[in-house]
């Protein structure tokens, strides 16, 4: 595969090469990517199939790589116009001309690849779960002002969507309370940006650490847990198991693994933010 990608580099955009292989499962036989060439638009394109008996390899060229595609995506084999990459076929090359232009080829190839039967998928990531203490809502409000139409665009703009006022919300999800700012005016982008530095003073409370509180209900709780809160398992002989509880109230949470415990703790915590930018919209930060 190196003698390609020298290949390539010697010759200096004039070729590229792409390289498929053979997939055979379950008696049904696939012709799926295996490299990408790294040429973009290069004077003459070839397509080999990587084909292997034992430790040797050998490579045929391909005559019709649309055919050869259409035989395993469509039932009826008509030829359709196939991405180099994705290998998804389209019914006219303009069509096929667009995919490729918004960066399917960028990606480096890629197809489906499904598990095997006896794989199970396992959930893992725990502190994903821990519900985010502080969220940050934000709203913008826009002047509509008149601009000037370029005739020649394709897409003709005649308004400008000026800021003139925003909102922002922070809500916590510990007390349920909620703090708004809102503001009005021209400048406001700049207001936005330096209220948004709220961020810093919720990091700060982040930081609090209340010891636990446990009532008489909570310990008997714990006493009798057989599964961990966290993780949904069942405690096994040797298990540790500790108590978990809220960092900012101090409340009990729950019977949990030591490891769990471990992991659901505030120290990944980011601040989601979630900006309202148009109609359809919602830009997701953290
Ligand atoms: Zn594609
Ligand atoms: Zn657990």
């Amino acid at each position: 595969m190196t003698d390609i990608e020298d290949l390539e580099e010697n010759d200096k955009g004039l070729l590229s090469v792409n390289v498929y292989f053979l997939k055979e499962e379950d008696g049904k036989k696939s012709i799926l990517l295996y490299q990408l060439s790294k040429v973009p638009k290069a004077t003459h394109h070839i397509n080999l199939i990587k084909l292997d008996k034992g430790d040797v390899s050998h490579f045929v060229f391909v005559k019709n790589y649309d055919r050869l595609i259409s035989s395993q995506t469509n039932k009826m084999k008509a030829t359709k116009h196939h991405c180099q990459g994705c290998q998804k076929g389209f019914t006219t090359k303009e069509v096929l001309d667009k995919h490729v232009e918004r960066g399917c080829l960028a990606v480096g190839g890629q197809h489906i690849e499904m598990p095997d039967k006896e794989e199970v998928m396992k959930f893992k990531n725990h502190s994903k779960k821990l519900k985010a203490p502080f969220v940050i809502y934000a709203d913008f409000e826009c002047l509509t002002v008149p601009k000037e139409v370029n005739q020649n665009d394709n897409t003709q703009r005649y308004q400008h969507h000026r800021p003139c006022g925003f909102m922002i919300n922070v809500v916590s999800s510990m007390d349920g309370s909620s703090y708004q700012f809102l503001h009005r005016g021209e400048v406001c982008l700049d207001v936005f940006t330096d209220r948004m530095m709220v961020k810093n003073e919720i990091m700060n409370r982040m930081k609090e650490e209340k010891h636990i509180i446990m009532t008489e209900q909570d310990q008997r709780d714990f006493d009798n847990a057989t599964h961990c809160f966290i993780c949904g398992e069942c405690f096994k002989q040797g298990d540790k198991k500790v108590r978990d509880h809220c960092h900012f109230t101090g409340k009990y949470q729950g019977c949990a693994h030591d490891d769990c415990n471990l992991q659901f703790a505030v120290r990944y915590y980011k601040i989601p933010v979630f900006l309202h930018i148009s109609r359809t919209m919602v830009l997701i930060l953290s």
